[in-house]
């Protein structure tokens, strides 16, 4: 099966009211005639944005210094030896040897995994060895902002657009061969049909760096474990504590992070004092009441019999730790997938439950064309193409989970069709074919008044296709098939939103990745990178290449580390 398309189902199977002070006063005159008036209404901003209270705002009581079993001191402090932790330490020593690094890392050495296989950037030699093109920086960092609604800090993206070719080559350095060997370029090479920018302004660019074995048995993790073994064996400066569990930073008189508790394999309090603390501890997807507090637009969405999960995500402890030290959290926190439906690769034409087209099917990537399905239309989708779709699927934009115009994938999607016209009225695997589009019709389920409707649509979308312009939903004219040439396709959907796979905000930072407080000044000692760090994606998760959450954990990780040394030294 095609690569793109096991990643949508794996990714599939798996899926308060702001108390506001309001000062109102309405003074009518009593010689005036009594009329309705509107009074004025003060919102008063408090010092933070007021929330619900929940329990994981609390912090736990301290720990007396009587029941600390061992205390440690270093320079900088890594809280979560993942993605950006490990990146932030290995290059902290690399640059300087001399400061001592340490990393609390709650996973046990023998089991510690990361999840993913993309490891998207831009502008590496890894790229230019393939001849994939550079990338302009600038159109890279506007390009992002355009995609994230200007909410992501333009600082952090620029880093990434700056670093992360270098922070790809500077991980490939040190990968034993076979896991060197099994690294390939996501969209590359192209197909002359390729799109690099969509009508809608969007760019993609191709080249994300993918270990992605058949048998799955080389991923990123196998990736980190290289790293981490070239870390414990040539940078003596940096120490790791597996098996243990952070549990919360320590602050002195003046406010300033100094370091952080921990608890060991043993159960034991670990004491750890450090100039700098770097909360590294990924995302909050698995703690179902911070997802609760923290999600509130997407849990608003939900009905009944959704499901809102991310069971592989990590559980918040590092945004705990920062919120008790009284870091800010960014206000719109994104996820990976929770609340889009990851609606038909192909695009083709997307009616929903009673036949009738409602968007651009190929507005962006799926984590934002999905969007308006996952708000608007919440019952069956129908994606309707003809025998042009193996043609269709050349006209790809590399971002991720769009279709990727592999012989292989080409391959597997023929096969789809085939089995699904093999099928007849029960179709396989959701995939409906037939001779005509009458017969379709009825095979996805449309009958009576939504056949009719359906058959209008289809006639309808086939002018737009013939006129060159989609003026009823803006869509590229590169991607307007019409839909002609039997035999008919129907790939039915049935859309659900709340399956995710992390989430992709946290503390808003400044331009070093030191959390801002309440005050947006920056907390002395305090750092968060990766998962924790907010305002890098805004609203929603975003690929203009695939692997940009990997991508910018490592390069914002390794771009700390160094920045660190500078600061302590
Ligand atoms: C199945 C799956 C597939 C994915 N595929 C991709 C992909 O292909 N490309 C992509 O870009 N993104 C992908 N992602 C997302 C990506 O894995 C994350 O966004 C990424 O891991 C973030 O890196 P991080 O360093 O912030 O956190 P992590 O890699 O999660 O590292 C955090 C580390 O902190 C540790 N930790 C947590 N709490 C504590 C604590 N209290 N004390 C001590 N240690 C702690 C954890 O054990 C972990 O090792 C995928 C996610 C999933 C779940």
């Amino acid at each position: 099966m095609m690569k793109e398309n096991i990643s949508r189902r794996n990714f599939l199977k798996g899926a308060s009211a702001t108390a506001l002070g309001v000062a109102a006063s309405g003074l009518i005159s009593a010689c005036e005639p009594k009329v309705a008036t509107t009074a004025p209404t003060n919102v008063e901003a408090t010092e933070a944005p007021a929330a619900p209270v929940s329990s994981w705002r609390t912090p736990p009581e301290p720990i007396a210094d009587d029941q600390i079993s061992t205390t440690y001191d270093c320079d900088v402090l890594s809280l979560g030896v993942g993605f950006a932790g490990l990146c932030a330490l290995r290059a902290a020593a690399e640059k300087n040897p001399d400061i001592k690094l340490m990393g609390v890392e709650r996973q046990k050495r023998d089991e510690w995994a990361l999840f993913g296989h993309d490891f998207g950037h831009i502008n590496s030699e890894f790229q230019a060895d393939l001849g994939i093109p550079k990338v302009d920086e600038v159109e890279f960092l506007n390009n992002w902002q355009l995609m994230t609604q200007n909410k992501s800090n333009p600082a952090l993206v620029m880093q990434f657009a700056k670093h992360s070719g270098e922070t790809i080559d500077w991980i490939r350095k040190v990968l034993s061969q076979s896991v060197l060997d099994a690294c390939v370029p996501m969209f590359w090479p192209e197909t002359e049909h390729v799109i690099h920018q969509l009508n809608t302004g969007f760019r993609y660019y191709p080249g994300t760096a993918q270990w992605w074995t058949a048998d799955n048995a080389i991923e990123a993790k196998e990736v980190m474990k290289d790293v981490l073994a070239y870390v414990e064996a040539s940078l003596p400066s940096v120490q790791l504590f597996f098996g243990t569990t952070a549990q919360y930073v320590l602050k002195d008189a003046s406010g300033a992070v100094v370091g952080a508790i921990a608890t060991d394999a043993d159960g034991k309090y670990v004491k750890y004092n450090a100039k700098r603390v770097i909360l590294a501890t990924g995302d909050f997807g698995s703690n179902p009441e911070m997802v609760k507090d923290l999600l509130g637009y997407i849990m608003g969405m939900t009905m009944e019999g959704d499901n809102v999960a991310m069971p592989m995500a990590r559980d918040g402890t590092g945004h705990k730790m920062g919120v008790w030290a009284g870091g800010r959290l960014e206000t719109e926190i994104s996820t990976m997938g929770l609340d889009t439906i990851m609606a038909d690769t192909l695009g083709g034409l997307w009616l929903d439950e009673e036949a009738i087209r409602f968007c651009n099917e190929s507005y962006s990537g799926p984590e934002i064309r999905t969007f308006i399905a996952a708000r608007l239309k919440r019952r069956k989708i129908v994606a309707v193409y003809d025998s042009t779709a193996p043609e269709m699927a050349l006209y790809s934009f590399p971002g991720h989970g769009s279709f990727e115009p592999t012989q292989e994938n080409i391959d597997a999607l023929v096969d789809q069709l085939d089995k699904a016209y093999k099928a007849g009225a029960t179709g396989d695997n959701g995939y409906f074919a037939a001779d005509s589009l009458d017969q379709l019709a009825e095979y996805v389920g449309y009958t009576g008044e939504q056949k009719a409707a359906f058959l209008a649509q289809v006639e309808q979308y086939n002018t737009l296709c013939d006129a060159g312009v989609d003026s009823d939903f803006g869509k590229d004219p590169r991607l307007m098939f019409p839909i002609k040439a039997g035999p008919f396709y129907g790939h039915v959907i049935t859309p659900t939103i709340g399956f995710g796979l992390v989430t992709t905000g946290g503390f808003v930072t400044d331009n070093d990745q030191q959390v801002l407080g309440q005050d947006y000044k920056p907390i002395p000692g305090l750092y968060a990178s990766g998962n924790t760090c907010g305002m890098r994606f805004g609203p929603a998760y975003i690929t203009p290449t695939p692997g940009v959450s990997i991508g910018i954990a490592c390069t914002l990780g390794k771009v700390l580390g160094e920045h660190l040394v500078d600061t302590v030294a």
